[in-house]
């Protein structure tokens, strides 16, 4: 039986990770003293590809012991606080903050001091833990709220003025299931609509994926999507991907493939996150040639 195997032409870095790597490899071709903030890629191959050339991962735990050094901000940015601190340690800080959450960063600081004046809130509607949103949280000076889940509105304020934002990975159906609750919480307390500003702070690239990543998915028998386990918009982007086709398999490397998902299959497309190299998802498509065309 013939097998075709096809690599998600859309797939591969977003452009704010693809700028992050570029200036990581820049940096490690000429110097070895090269720290990145926390995870550069949630890709546990590409990092070891990145800390085989050099590149060593810092923590906030770190920022006392790391000095005369290049360290590189990732594509998710920082707090101005954090910023200020790697600083003042005698580093040099390479700010490679994605172009879209270094302007999200900007209207959450607009936003906030808004918000101030008027006794309002700012909700940022993603994951507490996530760097990004961590990052945001820095540049809010207004009380401000996390929330997780489209149904959680707790430490909302109804009936103050509130502006709204989304980690740029959210899931938009998510996103906009939120807006439109709160909207209803909003009116059912008799607050005023007009007090409320929402943000579509989605990222574009990964909003403009989804319809194009849901054709692939119900175009090929099995989908092996490929991605870091703690990967936010792989997170996002696999279950698109489930949606459309139950026979979607979620690995972060080739090692994981197990011959009895391909049983009946003729087409297997491959596809992942907007951190997974296009050279990830090579090896993955060779592994299967082997495992099933020879
Ligand atoms: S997903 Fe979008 S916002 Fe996040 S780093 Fe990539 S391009 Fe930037």
């Amino acid at each position: 039986m013939d097998i075709t195997i096809n690599i998600d032409p859309l797939a591969g870095f977003c452009p704010g990770v693809t700028k992050a790597i570029a200036v990581a490899d820049e940096l490690l071709q000429d110097n070895s003293n090269v720290y990145s903030f926390g995870e550069l890629v949630h890709c546990d191959e590409e990092l070891k590809r990145l800390e085989e050339s050099g590149l060593s991962v810092m923590s906030t735990a770190d920022i006392d012991k790391v000095h005369h050094s290049k360290v590189l901000i990732r594509a998710h940015g920082v707090s101005p606080d954090m910023q200020h601190k790697l600083q003042i340690s005698d580093n040099e800080v390479i700010d490679a903050t994605c172009n879209i959450v270094r302007l999200l960063q900007r209207k959450v600081r607009i936003s906030s001091i808004q918000m101030q004046q008027v006794g309002g809130q700012v909700v940022i509607f993603g994951k507490k833990k996530h760097p990004e949103v961590e990052g945001l949280v820095g540049y809010s000076q207004s009380r401000t709220i996390i929330i997780e889940q489209s149904d959680d509105f707790s430490g909302i304020d109804m009936v103050k003025p509130m502006c709204i934002f989304a980690q740029t990975t959210t899931n938009v159906s998510d996103y906009d299931t939120f807006v439109f609750n709160i909207m209803q919480k909003v009116r059912d307390a008799g607050g005023n609509q007009h007090d409320m500003q929402v943000f579509n702070s989605i990222c574009g690239s990964i909003k403009a994926r989804v319809p194009k990543l849901r054709l692939f998915a119900s175009d090929h028998d099995v989908v092996i999507f490929v991605s870091g386990a703690e990967s936010s918009n792989g997170a996002y982007l696999a279950a698109i991907c489930k949606e459309e086709n139950e026979n979607t398999y979620r690995i972060s490397t080739e090692e994981q493939l197990k011959a009895e998902w391909f049983a009946n299959a003729r087409n297997i497309g491959i596809t992942g996150a907007a951190s997974t190299p296009v050279w990830l998802l090579q090896r993955v498509s060779e592994k299967l040639n082997q495992m099933l065309c020879t």
